[in-house]
């Protein structure tokens, strides 16, 4: 018996192939392009094909498996009913209010589970970690274009009434309390102003953080790069590189993290902390230092709490579609 992830991207499909002894059998990525921006009935066949080709590719057969577990960037329901207005990976009209499990399925003949991307993640990541130990909890914070996270508690992700349960990247933070930063203005798309994705994500860089410290420097190089997307593209390798703009953006999205896994450990007592997405995919050293600045900006902790681990997403490209085939194996266990 076997399950499948999937992760559908904005411009690729990941895919990984799941045994029934917990073996993943394809390392790294499978990828193939992703059509979402043509609508569901390219994109659903699109990824019909992609999983035959990952099939192959692990030397198995489509017939062998059980169950496809698919995650999807939202807003969707907990049950995989994308938003009726749409959304940034989904501006086809067609995509208004479709029904992921039911389209897909219709497609590949096979259930399938869905999960939201970050939600996926955080599934893999904490299985990575503490395995299927049931008694284990854990947050996952994804620093992406947006901030997505998940929370799992007892190997279940925290799904919520509708499907918004462990939107992380919405919940405010005391941002006031983050040295450098007086006077900020943090707008969110969601309407709130100081919440996590606000001050800790790409759109947090190009939209308030970049422009903010352009003022205090200048003469920065960044101040003359004309496209804001462009510019906030280069800031983590500046960074990285030792650039004092850009190291000080980074220390203030670690430091608001930290505000906000200070929150997660006084509502969860969680067993870990997990930081994935592209703030992350730096070298160790960088990794190193941002987790030392999350970590400060967790303020002091209670004794019986000061070592609960702060963890880099392991395998972070692929987190996604490994964390939707473990959903997907939960439920082909249930089934037989
Ligand atoms: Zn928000």
């Amino acid at each position: 018996m076997l399950v499948a992830g999937v992760d559908l991207g904005g411009t690729a499909v990941n895919y990984t192939l799941l045994n029934d002894k917990e073996e993943f059998l394809i390392e790294g990525l499978c990828e193939y392009p992703a059509r979402s921006t043509e609508g569901p009935k390219i994109c659903l066949q699109q990824i019909a094909d992609g999983l035959k080709v990952a099939v192959d590719k692990a030397g198995v057969s489509l017939a062998d498996v059980a169950v496809v577990g698919l995650d999807t960037p939202g807003p969707a329901s907990a049950t995989g009913v994308l938003s009726a207005k749409g959304s940034t990976n989904f501006v086809h009209g067609d995509w208004a209010s479709f029904d992921m499990c039911e389209g897909l399925s219709a497609v590949i003949g096979k259930p399938v589970v869905y999960l939201n991307d970050a939600n996926a993640a955080a599934m893999w990541g904490h299985f990575a970690i503490f395995g299927t130990s049931p008694t284990t909890t854990s947050i996952s914070s994804i620093i992406g274009t947006g901030h997505g996270g998940g929370i799992i508690m007892n190997g279940e992700v925290i799904k919520g009434r509708k499907g918004f349960g462990g939107e992380l990247g919405h919940v405010l933070i005391p941002f006031h309390l983050i040295p450098g930063i007086e006077g900020i203005d943090a707008p969110c798309n969601c309407g709130r102003n100081g919440d996590l994705e606000s001050l800790c994500s790409l759109t947090a860089i190009r939209r308030t953080i970049l422009p903010y410290f352009l003022k205090k420097y200048p003469d920065h190089e960044l101040g003359k790069i004309e496209d804001p997307h462009k510019a906030a593209y280069k800031v983590r390798g500046m960074a990285e590189a030792g650039d004092p703009m850009c190291k000080t953006i980074f220390q203030v999205q670690a430091r608001a993290l930290g505000l906000f896994f200070d929150q997660m450990v006084n509502t969860f007592d969680p067993d870990g902390l997990i930081v994935g997405g592209g703030a992350v995919e730096t070298g160790p050293k960088f990794q190193h230092w941002f987790l030392v600045e999350i970590r400060i900006g967790m303020g002091t902790q209670r004794e019986e709490q000061a070592d609960i681990p702060i963890h880099v997403m392991p395998n972070g490209d692929t987190a996604g579609a490994r964390g939707a085939a473990l959903e997907a194996l939960k439920v082909a266990r249930a089934k037989a």
